[in-house]
């Protein structure tokens, strides 16, 4: 207990001990910190709610049919007797939604990861993973005991010279997300199908940030690059744009086979609830119906980065909805999200080890509750306390 005791003041001493800060969600892109009645409604910058449908009026309303005509709970793993018929749905529905012969659904995105990265690699096999993939895929590499390297973010270049010296005779597996979540950039995904094809690897992509925002139909990157076919598994979650829980991969029906037998967080774990899968089969009628939302989305996001352009931000924002104002410092950046809190606006401060040394930043969430002027009045509040 001592060492415990020991570690806990060491990072508060240091300042970097993480704390949970409740809100109180008050709807319409707005939340208010819990424990102080008085403090003034934020504008949320920091949700992946991106196209609002966690208050979509559809989405609850399936997610409430579902609720009342099958309970709360799902009773069991799927493998067991909690395989209902509304998993199947859910599945067939995102098959389509990524053009993939088969899906499957797994308990959230670290789970699908986790359960993904050791099915498809092993001992004597070998992983390639972008270095600034999220936690969830760094841990499902750990756990699946392959050999690992990490390649520069987003350089094919360097990603080849690793395949051509550590390539070995086992399994190789490549691994990237579609749009990263600290920086919001994209990746260039038909030069990694063009490798992983020239050395023979398997590619998994991460659409976490991606799913419902890009493509013509909310297939994501995949869907947008045309590479749709020649992604081994593409994997995504309910969590964000869709505003639900939960995850899926998709793949083909033998790859799906596969999973279900292998994925140990799939096979030893309660399938999702049908209050949740109601959510995210309502979300997914929306993402389908409502095409609108995907392009307002992306105008919104535009917007806000020509604002900031026009108060001297010029960084390269990259092509999503989030949106990193780079600020170096760790703490100046704490400072910075200080000052916004008091101009009424919540963004996190992302600092190290979740971003590289020198680069921390704030990172924008731009999502549908946000009007324009908010938009154009945040903008102005980031030049001023970043001149501060
Ligand atoms: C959020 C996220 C996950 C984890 O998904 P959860 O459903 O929140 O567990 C995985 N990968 C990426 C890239 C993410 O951003």
């Amino acid at each position: 207990m001592e060492r415990i005791a020991r570690w806990l003041l060491e990072r508060r001493n240091k300042g970097v001990l993480r704390e949970l800060v409740p809100v109180e969600r008050l709807g319409g892109g707005r939340l208010r910190l819990s424990g102080n009645k008085d403090s003034l409604p934020l504008w949320d910058f920091s949700s992946n709610d991106y196209l609002a449908l966690a208050e979509h009026p559809d989405v609850i309303l399936q997610s409430r049919n579902f609720l009342e005509n099958f309970g709360t709970g799902s009773g069991a793993a799927r493998l067991m007797s909690g395989d209902l018929t509304l998993h199947h749905l859910l599945e067939e529905e995102v098959a389509r939604l990524k053009g993939c012969e088969s899906a499957l659904v797994f308990g959230s995105g670290y789970l699908a990861n986790i359960g993904i990265i050791p099915a498809l690699v092993g001992r004597g096999d070998v992983i390639f993973s972008d270095r600034l993939n999220h936690a969830s895929i760094y841990d499902g590499c750990q756990l699946s005991g392959a050999k690992f390297h990490r390649f520069r973010h987003n350089d094919p270049s360097h990603l080849e010279e690793l395949l051509r010296r550590q390539r070995g005779k086992g399994q190789a597996l490549i691994v990237v997300e579609s749009i990263y979540s600290m920086d919001g950039d994209r990746a260039p995904l038909k030069e990694l199908v063009a490798l992983k094809e020239r050395y023979d690897a398997l590619l998994m992509v991460d659409e976490a940030h991606a799913t419902g925002v890009f493509g013509a139909s909310g297939g994501g990157v995949v869907e947008e690059d045309g590479v749709t076919g020649q992604v081994d598994v593409v994997m995504g979650t309910f969590g964000k744009a869709l505003g639900s829980y939960g995850a899926y991969g998709a793949a083909s029906r033998e790859m799906i086979s596969y999973l279900v037998n292998r994925a140990r967080s799939f096979v030893y774990s309660t399938a999702l609830p049908p209050a949740v899968i109601g959510a995210s089969l309502g979300a997914l009628s929306v993402v389908k119906n409502e095409p609108d939302r995907r392009s307002n989305l992306k105008r919104k996001a535009a917007y806000f980065k020509e604002c900031l352009k026009e108060h001297g931000i010029t960084e390269d924002f990259g092509p999503s909805q989030i949106v990193p104002v780079l600020v170096g410092d760790s703490s100046r950046a704490m400072q910075v999200a200080k000052m916004l809190r008091s101009a009424a606006l919540y963004v996190t401060a992302v600092r190290p080890p979740t971003v590289p040394e020198g680069t921390a930043r704030l990172r924008f969430s731009i999502t549908l509750h946000h009007p324009d002027d908010v938009l154009r009045n945040t903008a102005a509040q980031v030049a001023r306390a970043l001149k501060s």
